[in-house]
């Protein structure tokens, strides 16, 4: 048995959509502290720029297609870290438990008896949503929002019927590379074609861009805007209200 006073902790911890304004400040305090970071793709370089000189940083960045690291082996180095007496820094685009696999990882860490944390962190979502000025939910406008994976194992067999429409709001994470499929999924569930729709690509970071269309232009746009990765793809009439006219607001004149 481990003496359980030299297993360090892993820290699950959610680094927001880009801005480090948007950390919060249990995060800001955590990478100022770490002595070891273990980081994905996804983290903003602005964000690892807070972290003392010295900080080991491990990159175990994931792009969609070719993994750098398995999923198994980033819980296996999270656990031999912590086994080791060492604190780990796990640093996570947007929120740690919403498609960032953070719970896989808690789980490996609490099998092996390993403490872990988890500190919450602003979703793309979010993050997309207070940048472009699109509201998810809205008194007069929808009053559900969803938020689906849209690259997953059996994309077309999700059942996703019911998720867009009248009143509701579905945010699709991970949708870029797939926005024909999404397109023709949600109009073969009935959803109509001239369904208000925002793309929204680097949302919270200064080279954000907000574009929109109708559901059935998706694919196009997506590819004659040449659309890239990270984007969230957001459908429903909140992203064509008035007050929506302010979504290019420029991140530099804010406070
Ligand atoms: N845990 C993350 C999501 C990880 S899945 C979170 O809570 O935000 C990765 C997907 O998140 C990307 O494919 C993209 O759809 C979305 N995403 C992450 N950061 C983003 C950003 N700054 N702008 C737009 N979409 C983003």
């Amino acid at each position: 048995m481990q003496d359980r006073s030299h297993i360090g902790t892993v820290y699950l911890v959610g680094a927001g959509p880009g801005d480090p304004d948007l950390l919060t400040l249990r995060a800001a305090r955590l990478i100022m502290n770490a002595k070891l970071i273990v980081h994905d793709g996804l983290v903003d370089p602005a964000v690892l720029e807070l972290a003392r000189a010295g900080t080991r940083m491990v990159s175990v960045a994931k792009r969609r297609a070719h993994h750098t690291m398995a999923q198994d082996d980033i819980n296996a180095l999270l656990v031999r870290e912590a086994l080791a007496g060492h604190d780990v820094l796990r640093l996570k685009g947007g929120d740690p438990l919403i498609f960032g696999r953070g719970g896989e990882e808690a789980e490996a860490c609490r099998a092996a008896g390993v403490p872990v944390q988890i500190v919450p962190g602003i979703s793309a979502a979010m993050g997309a949503a207070a940048s472009a000025q699109i509201p998810l939910t809205h008194r007069d406008g929808a009053s559900i929002v969803s938020f689906v994976a849209g690259q997953c194992k059996g994309l077309t067999e999700q059942d996703w019927a019911g998720l867009a429409g009248k009143g509701r709001t579905l945010v699709i994470y991970m949708g870029v590379k797939t926005a024909p499929q999404i397109a023709e999924k949600l109009m073969g569930d009935g959803l109509a074609p001239d369904v208000p729709v925002a793309v929204v690509e680097n949302a919270a970071r200064s080279d954000m861009r907000v574009l929109r269309t109708a559901l059935a232009g998706l694919p196009d746009l997506v590819i004659r805007a040449k659309v890239k990765s990270p984007a969230l793809i957001i459908i429903g009439d909140v992203t064509a209200r008035d007050d929506t006219a302010l979504a290019h607001v420029a991140l530099e004149a804010m406070p």
